[in-house]
């Protein structure tokens, strides 16, 4: 079996399926509860927010957990454009489903603005700056782009924003964290949106990073606990292995960036052997992660269910738009090219993944290209 799909989600790493049991079996009193064993709880969470905020370097954010990043990314920005009664929002067409359905729903509201990926499948400065007036009161742009991989210019953009203090920022860092080192300050961003699944981590949480005093509207209703925006019980098992892997991963980035060069390019310069295969992932401003591919002759699903009969596995796009054989919408806002859009297959690789592994795919693939192309 060769899973080429840690994009959708990871295995979980030894370590934090350690922390993960020890605390389910040690710590299992409600951390809410007044009771020494409850505090005893409420310790550890403590302990487990005190690091990730290390780790991340954000001393002046607070953390809300919830149950993955799509939770996470619509309360996130609810609560942040529920605030205004109207005004424009930016995003982009290139947002993962669960920032991208929730602006169509903003829509009713508020005027959105999605700005489209160019060719190399990056947003332009330059559209970001035209769309930005002074009623603008939220944008919302990945990190990193799950489909491409792609870096996105969180840096420029926040620059730009200088000029624009009202205006909130969302980035949802789902597909960056643990893969690469940001190239600007994460405590400079209003709200970050993260899972744990994605890196090494149980599935069931996830979470967000926001600035301290920052106010949210309320969606969920319940108790006090975690500053009334998620309330209810959390599971305090699932928030220590949030911190185990959040330290873990942030702190090998340097350590697995080297190998996954590698890995890409070793991978890239096989695809660029096959005559059917069209690149979609550029050679910069990346992470070496993803190498999303199409084959114009078949569809994305059928290459899919080829190389599954053969054990390998990888996916069309983000695993929560697979089913859809609509076109893949990042690489269509990329291609503006309907058969590559819907042709497109995304490879993610992890610092687990071999070349061995890579060899085995290119021949898999080499040989699909033939029978169906
Ligand atoms: N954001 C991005 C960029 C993603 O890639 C994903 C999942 O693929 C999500 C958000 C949603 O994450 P979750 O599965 O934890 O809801």
């Amino acid at each position: 079996m060769i899973y080429l799909d840690y994009g959708a989600t990871t295995p979980i790493d030894p370590e934090v399926m350690e922390t993960y049991i020890k605390t389910s079996s040690m710590f299992f009193a409600n951390p809410t509860s007044l009771h020494q064993l409850g505090q005893k709880s409420n310790y550890q969470f403590g302990l487990a927010v005190k690091e990730i905020k290390e780790v991340l370097n954000l001393p002046n954010h607070d953390i809300v957990f919830t149950s993955n990043a799509t939770e996470a990314n619509n309360l996130a920005l609810f609560g942040l454009a529920e605030l205004q009664s109207k005004g424009r929002i930016i995003t982009t067409r290139i947002e993962h489903a669960s920032v991208y359905e929730v602006m169509h729903e903003l829509e009713k509201k508020y005027e959105v603005i999605y700005l489209e990926a160019d060719e190399n499948g990056v947003i332009k400065m330059e559209d970001l700056k035209q769309a930005c007036t002074k009623s603008t009161i939220l944008v919302s742009i990945m990190w990193v782009n799950n489909v491409l991989g792609t870096i996105q210019p969180i840096r420029e953009i926040l620059s730009w924003l200088k000029d624009f203090p009202k205006v909130k920022v969302h980035v949802d860092i789902v597909q960056g964290l643990g893969k690469i080192h940001p190239d600007f300050p994460f405590s400079a961003i209003d709200v970050l949106t993260f899972s744990t699944h994605k890196l090494y981590g149980p599935k069931g949480i996830g979470g967000m990073l926001y600035k301290k005093g920052l106010v949210f509207q309320k969606r969920l209703f319940g108790s006090s606990a975690q500053y009334g925006i998620k309330p209810g019980t959390f599971d305090l098992s699932l928030v220590m292995a949030t911190a185990k892997a959040i330290k873990k991963f942030h702190q090998a980035v340097d350590q697995h960036q080297t190998y996954m060069k590698e890995l890409y390019f070793f991978l890239r310069t096989g695809l660029e052997k096959l005559p059917f295969v069209v690149i979609n992932t550029p050679k910069e401003q990346i992470t070496y992660y993803v190498m999303n591919i199409s084959i114009p002759s078949i569809a994305g699903e059928t290459i899919v269910h080829a190389l599954e009969a053969k054990e390998i596995y990888v996916s069309t796009g983000s695993a929560c738009s697979s089913k859809l054989k609509k076109p893949e919408k990042t690489i269509f806002s990329q291609t503006k090219d309907l058969i590559r859009s819907t042709s497109s297959i995304r490879i993610s690789m992890s610092h687990l993944t071999t070349k061995e592994e890579l060899q085995i795919l290119l021949a898999a693939l080499s040989e699909i290209g033939e029978k169906y192309g």
